[in-house]
């Protein structure tokens, strides 16, 4: 049996793991966070990563968590409507589309109970998810990556693949620094959730003034309001796990903006759950080197302006797994994987990533659905 270790919990390495365990891969996680996370906002599956889905058997219980907004009002940061829609929400599109908008966080759980489930139909095939772990060395070699964790003893892996994020452990030991691939897009943006002092009822409102743009909704029964806070800034020299000093920029905004200016506040103040990054995109010559792959943000992170992320993720992990288990019996496998996997997909992550404009605007109302389908999952 191969022995596959992914380096990162999030959508792309349970995905790429549920999916490597289902074809007879021995597959480890290591998650450096100490816990499952329950940050983030809602996040899109469309198109061809609903597809997917579907055939992962994850739908249903994805459709009965998905969100359920009636509309949006966009207002000015002084709180007036400028205009509202019934129809639709900027965030995830067409309210009678069936793609499917859900809190991140709900999906890492459905995913992750997906993937440590046994049951009859499922021996225990000893897949693992090891919390509060990272790899901080990597070899390649000829018969195998040997691995040291912070953690745990160094062990050797015949594959490994970084689904760690946009600011991937995988890809700076195996391909360089992220500034070779990160491309900022002269913004910022913190997420954070926390009790609904607005009253807010399964209604979105996005508020734009010149100091941020908001984006507000209401989750968990309209018991609880999301709030993504997004600022334009050239590239800052901010550590990317100091969180302290995310939350103050973050607070500076909400404090130069009149509405709602202290209920935001307090839910800032209460959040237990916040997330700060920046607006970029990765983009990379290549997704593999030797038996190291990259998949999702880490490989090509479209950026959250084209709500794709989480899409362009889930179809990579689907594909790798799918290339992967085509070419185990060879002896080089991995490398004729790792090259089909990139040929099938690099034209769809080009169109993701060329939905926002040269200066970062945001994906025009219906570009995402005209290429959500754009890739053939059985080529
Ligand atoms: C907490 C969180 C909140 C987010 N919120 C939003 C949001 O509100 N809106 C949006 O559009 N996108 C959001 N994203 C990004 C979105 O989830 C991704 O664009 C998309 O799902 C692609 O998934 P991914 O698995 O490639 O990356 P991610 O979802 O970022 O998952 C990467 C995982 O790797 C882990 N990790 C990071 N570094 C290491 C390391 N060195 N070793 C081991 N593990 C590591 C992270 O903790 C995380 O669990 C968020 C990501 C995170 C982690």
């Amino acid at each position: 049996m191969r022995s596959v270790l992914i380096s990162g919990g999030g959508i792309a390495g349970l995905v790429l793991a549920d999916s490597l365990r289902r074809q007879g891969f021995a597959v480890t996680i290591v998650e450096r966070a100490s816990k499952p996370r329950t940050t983030g906002q809602a996040v899109d599956i469309r198109g061809a990563a609903l597809t997917a889905m579907d055939r992962l058997g994850y739908r249903a219980e994805l459709e009965s968590r998905r969100t359920r907004l009636k509309g949006m009002s966009w207002l000015n940061g002084a709180g007036v409507e400028q205009w509202r829609r019934e129809d639709f929400v900027l965030s995830s599109g067409r309210l009678d589309s069936p793609d499917i908008e859900i809190l991140r966080a709900e999906l890492t759980e459905v995913l992750q109970a997906g993937l440590l489930r046994t049951d009859a139909a499922r021996e225990d095939d000893g897949s693992e998810l090891v919390f509060g772990d990272w790899i901080t060395g990597l070899t390649d070699g000829p018969d195998g990556v040997d691995i040291q964790f912070a953690q745990t003893a160094p062990h050797r892996f015949d594959l490994v693949v970084g689904a760690d994020g946009l600011y991937s452990g995988v890809r700076r030991l195996a391909f360089g620094p992220a500034e070779r691939y990160l491309h900022h897009l002269g913004a910022y943006l913190g997420v954070f959730g926390g009790p609904n002092l607005i009253d807010l009822e399964d209604w979105q409102v996005w508020v734009q003034d010149p100091a941020a743009t908001y984006v507000v909704y209401p989750t968990r029964d309209n018991s609880e309001v999301r709030v993504t806070v997004g600022f334009e800034s050239p590239a800052m020299t901010v550590d990317y796990r100091d969180e302290p000093q995310h939350r103050q920029l973050v607070a500076d905004r909400i404090a130069r903006i009149p509405w709602q200016t202290d209920a935001l506040r307090k839910t800032l103040e209460a959040s237990a759950d916040f997330q700060f990054g920046a607006m970029a995109q990765a983009r990379l010559g290549s997704w593999s080197s030797g038996r190291v792959a990259l998949i999702g943000d880490a490989a090509s992170c479209p950026s959250p302006l084209t709500g794709q992320g989480t899409s362009v993720a889930i179809i990579q992990a689907y594909v790798l797994a799918q290339e992967l288990a085509r070419n185990a019996a060879a002896t080089d496998g991995h490398t004729v994987a790792y090259r089909r996997y990139e040929e099938r997909l690099r034209g769809f992550v080009d169109l993701n990533q060329a939905l926002i404009g040269p200066e970062g605007q945001p994906a025009e109302e219906g570009a995402v659905d005209k290429i959500k389908d754009a890739v053939d999952l059985d080529a």
